[in-house]
């Protein structure tokens, strides 16, 4: 079950209103990088979980996440507050105005949701499940957490870089580093599971998974960890890289004799003839820049209008 603690995880303190800067924190709050999304892939993730450490782990951070959820979007209520009050009351028109469209979604958070944090992102694209990539699978599932993380600290950092406002600067800091210590948590959680790659159950074909296909060749070519020393073998070789299973490298199904027949009236139906050239309409209004030319190979003229008349 879920209860409510009116203290927030962390004090909000946000020195003056700013609905510019709080359409960007939107990207927190409603984003794919958010609390939001974070919440719901922890949590759907928990409930899935048999492993009770797994479990246990991922119902404390889904639930700090909401936690952050509430402090990201009481931050942009906050800056909101002002213009949800002159909204509402109706008061100072045009200053009104220019205070809700300073620029990024403010005019929408304000117009359509009174100044409320409203769950889209900073470009006014509504949350959307999609942004929860769970696949049910803890090797698979660690990894895709451990890059969410990754990538809700970079979106906090660059948050904290656009703001002035210290303790709005403060409280950011602190959802930023949390970031990171679940980060370090879904990391000891992946390799808690040994052996935890290549993920999954089924080993990878033996004679695939040392190869190293160098399929963009030319200058710019590099060698690094990637690609070369003991654990790699290099394919450089064209005729290495295509049909490399030994077969013909073309595509075959087994049909039915009415299938093959079917497709053979199809195919009969729609062949082209390679050495047909029929007049067509590009050519009939065909002018210079066409790149079409006439038997002589000057470009075909577009009729020439006449003149006017008489
Ligand atoms: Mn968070
Ligand atoms: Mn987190």
């Amino acid at each position: 079950m879920f209860v409510h603690n009116k203290r927030l995880m962390y004090t909000v303190r946000v020195a003056e209103p700013n609905p510019m800067l709080s359409s960007l924190l939107l990207e927190q709050f409603g984003g794919p990088q958010g609390e939001l999304a974070a919440a719901m892939r922890y949590f759907s993730q928990a409930l899935a979980e048999s492993d009770p450490g797994r479990k246990d782990m991922l119902l404390d951070i889904a639930t700090e996440e909401l936690s952050h959820l509430e402090v990201i979007g009481s931050i942009i209520c906050m800056m909101n507050k002002g213009v949800k009050g002159k909204l509402a009351e109706g008061t100072g028109e045009g200053e009104l105005l220019a205070e809700i469209t300073q620029g990024g979604e403010s005019h929408t958070l304000s117009l359509l949701y009174g100044g409320g944090a409203a769950l889209m992102n900073s470009g006014g694209a509504p949350w959307t499940a999609a942004y929860v990539d769970t696949i049910g699978e803890p090797t698979a599932d660690l990894r895709s957490n451990i890059a969410a993380e990754s990538r809700a600290k970079i979106i906090y950092e660059r948050l904290i870089n656009v703001t002035d406002d210290p303790g709005v600067k403060d409280a950011l800091g602190f959802l930023m580093t949390r970031e990171i210590a679940h980060q370090k948590s879904f990391e000891k959680a992946l390799y808690a599971i040994e052996p935890n790659f290549p993920s999954g159950k089924l080993p990878g074909v033996p004679e695939f998974t040392n190869k190293y296909y160098n399929l963009s060749q030319g200058d710019g070519d590099a060698l690094g960890p990637w690609n070369s020393g003991e654990a790699w073998e290099t394919v450089n070789e064209f005729a290495d890289q295509v049909a490399v299973d030994g077969g013909d490298g073309t595509a075959t199904v087994k049909l039915s004799k009415a299938e093959e027949a079917l497709v053979a009236v199809a195919a009969d139906r729609t062949a082209s003839d390679p050495n047909g050239d029929p007049m067509t309409g590009a050519e009939l209004g065909a002018g210079p820049g066409s790149g079409l030319v006439d038997d002589e190979g000057v470009t075909k003229p577009r009729k020439q209008p006449k003149a006017g008349r008489k």
